[in-house]
C-alpha cells in the first residue's frame, strides 16, 4: 500500500488503527471513534484529512512555541544533513553543532547553569537526571544521599526513571514503576486541595511538607528535590506566591540540590526563558526539551551548574544515549533559539500579547461553568465547577464534563486539552490577538455545549 495525504480519511484510520499503537491512549476506544489525521500545518493552525482548519492551543505538546512551518528550520536541518548527518560525542570526539549549542544555552541560563548533558526527550534528560544526582553524591563521600524528593501529581516523563518521579494517578503504578528511593509529597494545588486556608497560608504549608520529608527520611539521605516551576500536565497549577521562597529556603538550609524541570517552562511559555527566572528560584539542575527545538527535533537535556558538573567530571559518567547532541538536532534547535530572541517573542510573551491572552483568558472565570481562570505567560487552565463558591469538583461520573468540554473544543476545531476537572491552554507563543479572540470565543462555545 502507498500510504499518502491523498488516502481518504476511513483508509487512513484503518490502516492506523490496523498497525499503530497509540501513547496515553485506550486503543480499542480510539479505534472505534477512528483519529482526526493531521496533514499539514502552518503558524497557529493544523489542517486535517478533510481540510478543516484546527487552531491548536496546545502548540502540539506544549512544545511548538514559534509556531508551525518555519522553512528557517527545515533549511537548517537539510544543511546540517548534508555537512554531518549524525555523529557522536561519546568517545573523545566532539561537533560544532553540540558545542555551539551547548553554549547558547549557557548563555540563556540563570546562574552558573553553565553546562550541558544532552539527551533526544525530557524523559530522557530527567532519567539522565537522577543519575547525576546520586553519581553527584557517590563522587562526594555520601553514597546514602541517593533519595530524589518530587511530588503529587507532576509530571516528569514516561520512561520507568522518569515516570517513578512523576505522581499522576493512573501512569505511576502501571508497569513497574516507581524505582526506588523516589519519595513523593503533596502539589501545591490550592483551589482542590486548599480547603480553609489563604493560597498564601497553603502555599506555605505545602512547601513545608519538603521540610517534613527530609527530616522523616534524613537530611544525610536526601539527594535532591524535583518540580516543574508550574506544573503542566498535572494542570497548569501556578502555586501560591509563598511556596517557591519557601521551597528555596528550605533546599538551601538542608544543601540538596533543586532540579527545576523546565520542559514545558522553559524557551519562553512563562514569560521569561525560563521558569526558575519567573518563580525566582535557583535551580543546581533544569530539565529542558519541547520548546528548545520548538518540537522540530527530538531534543532534551540537563543543565548543570558549575559544582555539579565538576565533580561529575572528577568520575566516569557511564551513561549517555545515541542520539545525545544529535547534529541535526543540535542545528535545528540552535535556529529556533535564534528565532525566539531576534524576533523578540519571549518579551512579546511578558509584554504585549501574553497580558492580552491573560486578560481575555481570565474573563472565561464568567462563565457559570469555570470557577477559576489562571494564567502566567503563555500557560494557562479553567477549573470547572458545579460550585463556584465552595470550590466544588465535578463527581467522578460527571468528572466527565471535562471530557464533554474538550469534545465540544475539538468538534470546535480547537485543541485545549482537560485534565480531571481543569482544561487547559498553551498555545504557540507566537500566537496574535486575533486569534487570541478566536480561541476565547471558541472556548466560550464549547464550554455552552457542554453546560
Ligand atoms: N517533564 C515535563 C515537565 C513534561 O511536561 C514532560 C512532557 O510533557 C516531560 C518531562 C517528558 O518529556 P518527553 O515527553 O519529551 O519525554
Amino acid at each position: 500500500v502507498q500510504v499518502s495525504n491523498h488516502m481518504p480519511t476511513a483508509e487512513l484510520q484503518a490502516l492506523d488503527s490496523a498497525h499503530h499503537m497509540h501513547p496515553f491512549t485506550q486503543g480499542a476506544g480510539l479505534r472505534a471513534k477512528g483519529p482526526r489525521v493531521i496533514t499539514r500545518a502552518e503558524g497557529c493552525w493544523l489542517t486535517d484529512s478533510e481540510g478543516e482548519r484546527i487552531l491548536d492551543a496546545m502548540a502540539g505538546l506544549w512544545c511548538v512555541n514559534i509556531g508551525y512551518g518555519r522553512k528557517e528550520l527545515a533549511d537548517a536541518a537539510a544543511r546540517q544533513m548534508q555537512e554531518l548527518p549524525y555523529y557522536n560525542t561519546f568517545f573523545q570526539t566532539t561537533h560544532v553543532p553540540a558545542i555551539a549549542l551547548a553554549q547558547r544555552i549557557a548563555e540563556l541560563a540563570p546562574g552558573d547553569l553553565n553546562h550541558v548533558f544532552f539527551a533526544s526527550s525530557g524523559s530522557e534528560a530527567n532519567d539522565t537526571n537522577i543519575r547525576l544526582v546520586r553519581t553527584y553524591w557517590d563522587a562526594k563521600g555520601q553514597p546514602d544521599r541517593n533519595v530524589i524528593i518530587a511530588r503529587w501529581n507532576g509530571y516528569h516523563g514516561s520512561s520507568v526513571g522518569s515516570g517513578s518521579l512523576g505522581g499522576m494517578k493512573g501512569m505511576h503504578a502501571q508497569g513497574g514503576m516507581p524505582i526506588p528511593d523516589i519519595h513523593h509529597i503533596n502539589q501545591p494545588h490550592w483551589w482542590n486541595e486548599g480547603g480553609e486556608m489563604s493560597p498564601e497560608e497553603f502555599g506555605l504549608a505545602r512547601a513545608r511538607e519538603l521540610e517534613t520529608a527530609i527530616e522523616q527520611i534524613g537530611p544525610d539521605r536526601v539527594g535532591a528535590f524535583i518540580a516543574e516551576p508550574v506544573q503542566g500536565a498535572g494542570g497548569v497549577i501556578i502555586p501560591p506566591s509563598t511556596y517557591w521562597p519557601e521551597i528555596q529556603r528550605i533546599v538551601d538550609k538542608y544543601g540538596i540540590l533543586l532540579i527545576a524541570d523546565e520542559v514545558i517552562c522553559g524557551f519562553g511559555r512563562t514569560g521569561n526563558w525560563f521558569g526558575s527566572q519567573t518563580m525566582n528560584i535557583r535551580p543546581h539542575i533544569m530539565t529542558i526539551a519541547k520548546g528548545l527545538s520548538s518540537g522540530y527535533q527530538p531534543i532534551g537535556g540537563s543543565v548543570v551548574c558549575d559544582e555539579v558538573a565538576e565533580v561529575i567530571a572528577g568520575v566516569e559518567f557511564n551513561h549517555g544515549y545515541t542520539y545525545s547532541g544529535h547534529p541535526v538536532a543540535c542545528a535545528v534547535a540552535l535556529e529556533n533559539l535564534r528565532i525566539l530572541d531576534e524576533e523578540g517573542i519571549v518579551t512579546r510573551v511578558a509584554t504585549d500579547t501574553g497580558p492580552y491572552l491573560k486578560e481575555k483568558f481570565e474573563s472565561l472565570a464568567d462563565h457559570p461553568l469555570v470557577g477559576e481562570a489562571r494564567i502566567v505567560g503563555m500557560m494557562g487552565s479553567i477549573a470547572l465547577t458545579p460550585d463556584k463558591a465552595s470550590r466544588a469538583q465535578f463527581a467522578a461520573e460527571a468528572g466527565t464534563v471535562g471530557y464533554i468540554t474538550r469534545e465540544r473544543c475539538f468538534a470546535n476545531n480547537l485543541i485545549m486539552r482537560h485534565v480531571y476537572d481543569r482544561m487547559i491552554i498553551s498555545p504557540p507563543l507566537v500566537i496574535s490577538r486575533d486569534e487570541i479572540d478566536t480561541l476565547i470565543e471558541r472556548a466560550w462555545k464549547s464550554l455552552d455545549e457542554a453546560h
